[in-house]
């Protein structure tokens, strides 16, 4: 098939043959200022609806996600390469998330009455007003459930949303506006922008409200700085180099198993997917042999057929970084154990799933994100030392703990923002009432949980004060309300809370 001519569209490529997929139309910087003004005119009357109603539409879109499930699999396939299980997960994490936070929005938005200033004289609620327009950027490791979740978090909090989704994967976000459409949400409340980020990204600073960006760690530092100068919300969930950590009481046949699929699924571009492994000497050589066979099993192919463990990295730039990342090792030094080879007769950026061993720290893959699927292993003498190595790391991201006892208590001894325990990453991000986000230079703010909604609001504490002020009564002098005030503070510090 031949290329439409390069202009003002954004011509996506299927991975899993480079031929041409489908041409969007490109947004201009004018014409996001233009979205963003209609949905600063129609979110007012969004924010007025009661929150149960906003919440009826985000859980009739959950059930259309699932409806449609097909469809949506074979979009996200065709536009990230994907495996299907893979592109499932997307379907599961979004139709099961919206339905989460429908479900907790209406208590956790619900104004508080707080204890007053003067019992009785001050009666003190606490509101979480909108903050208004919502910018949304999303990767094209996730193309359709990054934007669907946080999407409903910000809707669900009253706001209107416009979201720009990587250039690599508009499709999967335009779907999603089709299916909020259908869902009910009115016209203009959620509007996708696709085009380049370096064009539309200082369009949203400049003209909404806050910020949710999700993609890499230089990217996320850059937008921060330009919200920190307008002052407003940003949050973002950046990369991640995320350890695993086999411990002397761990079941060797499931933590093979599933450090395998923490480290290889969605081809390892996950940014809470596992690159490095610390594994106890006393169970490296019996987990070694089980990793390797649990690694050479899965079954890597192109194509929407469920048959497919492991499918098509995303674009010749990510099998770029892959096989700079495994040449360089391998040239200094380390060992690959299982795969470690471009498969172009399978697809044009396939790659084996590929374990090493021997990594130093002049190798590339031991600290920077490789984003693809390549795990070294590191053999440590200790639970101590596998703590030390998980957490030196400039990444806190997500961490995962193989063990029958010591898990909650070597979770809290690791900086990441989300540990699993017996399991790589799916617990923690499939937890959707609880949030989700990374420590260090993994991020800032939380997705998910009462936090993710939370953070597209803002407090707003209304204070009614009744009978008297807080202040001298015409005819009583400083100094004996001063006198008064000290009595009663000193009584209500004893009696209250
Ligand atoms: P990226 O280059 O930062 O791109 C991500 C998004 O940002 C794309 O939509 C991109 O738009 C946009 N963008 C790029 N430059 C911009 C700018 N100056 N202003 C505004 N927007 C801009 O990230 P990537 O390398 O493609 O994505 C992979 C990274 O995402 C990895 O590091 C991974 O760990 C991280 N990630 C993190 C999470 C998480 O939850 N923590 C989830 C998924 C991915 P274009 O379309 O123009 O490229």
């Amino acid at each position: 098939m031949s290329n439409p001519p390069e202009g003002s569209t954004i011509t996506v490529r299927r991975p899993f043959d480079d031929q041409f997929h489908a041409e969007i139309p490109r947004v201009t910087a004018d014409q996001a200022r233009a979205a963003i003004s209609r949905a600063r005119r129609i979110q007012p009357r969004w924010a007025e609806l009661p929150v149960a109603r906003r919440a009826a539409i985000i859980a009739r879109a959950a059930s259309l996600i699932l409806r449609d499930c097909d469809r949506v699999l074979d979009v996200i396939q065709d536009e990230s390469g994907k495996s299907r299980i893979s592109a499932f997960e997307e379907v599961m994490d979004s139709a099961r998330g919206l339905r989460v936070f429908a479900n907790a929005a209406p208590n956790v938005l619900r104004s508080r009455r707080h204890p007053g200033a003067i019992p009785v004289l001050t009666k003190t609620v606490e509101h979480h007003r909108p903050v208004g327009v919502v910018s949304i950027i999303t990767p094209w490791n996730y193309p359709f459930t990054l934007p669907t979740t946080d999407a409903a978090q910000a809707l669900l909090a009253g706001n209107a949303v416009v979201l720009k989704p990587d250039s690599q994967t508009p499709s999967a976000a335009l779907l999603l506006a089709e299916i909020f459409t259908e869902a009910g949400l009115p016209p203009d409340l959620f509007t996708v922008l696709p085009g380049a980020g370096s064009e539309l990204g200082p369009v949203m600073v400049a003209e909404t409200d806050y910020l949710m960006f999700t993609g890499s760690t230089a990217t996320g530092r850059q937008l921060a700085k330009a919200c920190a100068e307008r002052l407003i919300g940003f949050s973002g969930e950046l990369g991640g180099k995320n350890p695993l950590l086999v411990l002397p009481d761990a079941d060797l046949d499931a933590a093979a198993i599933g450090t395998a699929r923490a480290a290889f699924a969605n081809t390892g571009q996950l940014c809470i997917s596992i690159e490095r492994a610390y594994v106890h000497r006393s169970v490296y050589a019996d987990f070694v042999d089980r990793l390797v066979a649990a690694t050479t099993s899965m079954k890597i192919g192109v194509g929407h057929s469920w048959e497919f463990d492991i499918g098509s990295l995303s674009s010749a730039a990510q099998l770029a970084t892959v096989e700079a990342h495994v040449n360089d090792a391998v040239d200094k030094g380390a060992t690959v154990l299982a795969g470690g080879r471009h498969r172009p007769d399978l697809g044009p950026y396939c790659y084996e799933p590929t374990i090493l061993t021997g990594v130093t720290s002049d190798m590339e893959v031991y600290a920077e994100e490789t984003f693809g699927p390549v795990l070294s292993l590191y053999r440590v003498d200790s639970v101590d030392d596998a703590v030390a190595a998980a957490n030196e790391s400039r990444y806190g991201l997500n961490a995962s703990i193989w063990s029958r006892r010591l898990g909650p208590d070597v979770a809290a001894r690791l900086r990441t923002g989300t540990v699993n325990i017996n399991d790589g990453y799916a617990p923690a991000f499939g937890s959707h009432a609880a949030p989700m986000g990374g420590m260090k230079e993994s991020g800032l703010g939380r997705r998910h949980g009462s936090a993710g909604l939370l953070k597209y609001t803002e407090s707003q504490t209304v204070a009614d004060q009744r009978l008297l002020p807080i202040a001298p009564p015409p005819g009583v002098s400083n100094e004996t309300f001063a006198k008064v005030l000290k009595l009663g503070i000193a009584v209500m510090n004893r009696v209250l809370p």
